[in-house]
């Protein structure tokens, strides 16, 4: 597995073969996206949610990708410390991924790892955004369930309304709640949550007061992800939200293969040429643009 996610780490051209041979064994995964400010526990909850996903005998992945950075050969967070507890159980496999490289980023690799891990048979994945910003809410979309996690003290909930984090929450969790002001912070969400447009019969996402290094609230936490899950399968959301991912992958492949081959040599004098006559004022942009695409 490890091999594969630096294939595509690599860009490699061997991924075409790899995930037409990996597709009739995916899709049975649950992938659970978890999200929030940096320091608010993510990595801490990530590992207390492996050891009761364990507990209750499911066998789990875990990708913590990190879209700031550029490729840089593996596993630079595989070992992330508040991870270790779980290194030596065959039944969990932690990677980390660095997705900044040439083809489009996060949109281009992420669903390419899930499938890796999916096709090998674990029951859930947890996929944790390390770094900050935009990247979150596109990890919350690769995702079937998002985990939103607040801390007191962050000014958080303001953050989140800013980053529009709150319409994306499946599962709220207040994390630090053996610190003061946890209950304020529920108060606030729920208020905002409150005011936020969700049809009636919509999923009413959970807020859940934790304590990620106490070990506590977490199982309440897993039974939100379990209970999202089955309502997810009993709506039509699942297989929609699916679709939406995959029609995603598919703009993001179709892009990096359009932008590779305008990097290709003969398309780039192709591409100066249209530029020359932009800039001489014989050709539209919109033209030059339907001549490369019809090219
Ligand atoms: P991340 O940046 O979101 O991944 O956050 P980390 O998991 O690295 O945690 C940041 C800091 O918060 C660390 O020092 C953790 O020990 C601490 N922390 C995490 N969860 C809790 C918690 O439930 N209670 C308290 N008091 N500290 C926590």
């Amino acid at each position: 597995m490890g091999r594969l996610i630096s294939l595509i780490e690599n860009e490699s051209p061997q991924l075409r073969e790899v995930m037409t041979a990996l597709m009739p064994f995916t899709g049975h995964a649950h992938v659970v996206g978890i999200t929030g400010s940096p320091g608010v526990g993510k990595s801490t909850s990530t590992n207390a949610l492996v050891g009761e996903l364990r507990r209750r005998g499911r066998r789990v992945g875990v990708l913590a990708v990190d879209p700031s950075s550029p490729f840089s050969g593996g596993a630079l967070l595989g070992d992330r410390i508040r991870m270790q507890d779980h290194v030596l159980d065959p039944e969990v496999f932690i990677r980390s991924m660095a997705s900044r490289g040439h083809l489009g980023g996060l949109s281009w690799s992420t669903p390419q790892a899930l499938r890796v891990l999916d096709a090998a048979g674990f029951d859930v994945i947890l996929i944790e955004t390390v770094g900050v910003g935009q990247s979150e809410i596109e990890i919350a979309s690769t995702a079937d369930t998002t985990v939103i996690l607040l801390a007191p003290g962050m000014g958080d909930g303001i953050q989140a309304a800013k980053a529009g984090i709150l319409e994306i929450g499946d599962v709220y969790v207040i994390n630090k709640a053996d610190r003061p002001g946890a209950d304020k912070v529920r108060r606030d969400l729920r208020t905002m949550l409150s005011l936020g447009e969700r049809a009636q019969d919509a999923w009413k996402p959970p807020i859940i007061k934790a304590s990620a290094t106490k070990g506590e609230g977490i199982a309440e936490v897993v039974d939100g992800l379990e209970e999202h899950l089955a309502f997810l399968r009993s709506t039509e959301t699942l297989g929609r939200r699916r679709r939406t991912r995959a029609r995603d992958e598919i703009e993001a492949i179709a892009l990096a293969a359009m932008r590779r081959r305008w990097g290709a040599v003969g398309a780039r004098a192709e591409l100066d040429e249209l530029a020359d006559r932009i800039v001489a004022g014989s050709l539209d942009p919109y033209t030059a643009a339907d001549s490369l695409l019809d090219g």
